[in-house]
């Protein structure tokens, strides 16, 4: 006899909550964006949004974070969808196997990033959506987008964290002028970082986060179900900087990371996951969100390799 899959879900994600709260080494909490050194490392919230609509979460899902590197995807899809594949002759589409701030490779391929996650094809990215907009507008574009596939009208930019990193944010500053220098930017430095790390700050609950990737899931229709699916394959190979491999493995679902702590993975056709817990592994990604994710796959199934 075939089980309702939403209690044993509910049942899944109790159990993940638990063996988390049991976890002694819960990761480091960035903290070379000043505003997030102080966020409390002992939390976790999980929450998953299925084919039918059903909402189910655990843990601390109404707690705003700051989603920082996962506003890569949404931004992607914007940038996408004013200059379609012409993006592609300014930012590659292969994992960098390199740190998310590394300037190394940079300098080597000619200020052509590897992809649009790592931070130097994420500013490409931002300009190319900011196209000849003031940021403020691009902001107001790409919140607009986020709010309507969260369905939520409460998404906000948390100024003050934005604030943080555009006074420390130097490496940031180093890409995108050294970008600028090899002909990969159009707009000035500033005003690029300005809208990305506007766009790093935005704010969400755990909850909010899982519902606004049920596009990427096929769960909800917003953007083409080409660009989805691309979309889907650059988080996979790439959504973890040099850790993508490692969560491939671990979880195989696409995911993306950020140093806030949460991780947005879409299980295609199923379900839209998000997690947050803010310790981070060596790579800059959600030590506690990997394990529980690792943990959800393999009780559902989930993985798309089967
Ligand atoms: N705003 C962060 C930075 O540029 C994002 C990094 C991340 O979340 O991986 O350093």
């Amino acid at each position: 006899m075939s089980r309702d899959p939403a209690p044993h879900l509910a049942d899944v994600l109790a159990e993940i909550q638990a063996r988390m709260g049991e976890q002694i080494d819960r990761g480091q909490v960035a903290d070379y964006i000043p505003e997030l050194a102080a966020t409390d490392p002992n939390q976790f919230g999980i929450s998953l949004v299925l084919a039918d609509g059903t909402q189910l979460s655990a843990g601390d899902c109404a707690t705003p974070f700051s989603i920082q590197s996962i506003s890569k995807v949404f931004g992607l899809a914007i940038a996408l969808g004013r200059l379609g594949d012409q993006l592609w002759s300014r930012v590659r589409r292969e994992p960098s196997g390199l740190a998310f701030n590394s300037i190394l490779q940079l300098e080597y391929e000619n200020g052509i990033p590897r992809n649009p996650f790592v931070n130097a094809g994420a500013i490409v990215t931002t300009d190319a959506a900011l196209g000849n907009r003031q940021p403020r507008d691009y902001l107001a574009e790409l919140l607009t987008f986020i709010r309507t596939a969260a369905g939520d009208e409460q998404i906000h930019i948390n100024q003050a964290v934005a604030r943080s990193e555009a006074k420390t944010g130097h490496r940031n500053l180093a890409l995108a002028h050294f970008l600028k220098s090899q002909g990969n930017l159009v707009n000035a430095p500033d005003l690029v970082l300005g809208a990305y790390f506007h766009q790093c700050a935005i704010a969400m609950t755990v909850a909010q986060l899982a519902r606004s990737g049920r596009f990427l899931s096929n769960l909800q229709r917003l953007i083409s179900p080409d660009r989805v699916r691309r979309i889907n394959a650059l988080m996979l190979t790439c959504g973890h900087y040099d850790g993508s491999g490692e969560f491939a493995f671990r979880v195989g679902l696409p995911g993306k990371s950020g140093v806030g702590g949460g991780i947005l993975a879409i299980a295609p056709g199923r379900a839209s996951i998000a997690v947050w817990s803010p310790g981070l592994n060596a790579q800059g990604n959600s030590k506690l969100g990997t394990e529980a994710l690792e943990m959800l796959a393999r009780r559902t199934g989930w993985s798309i390799f089967g």
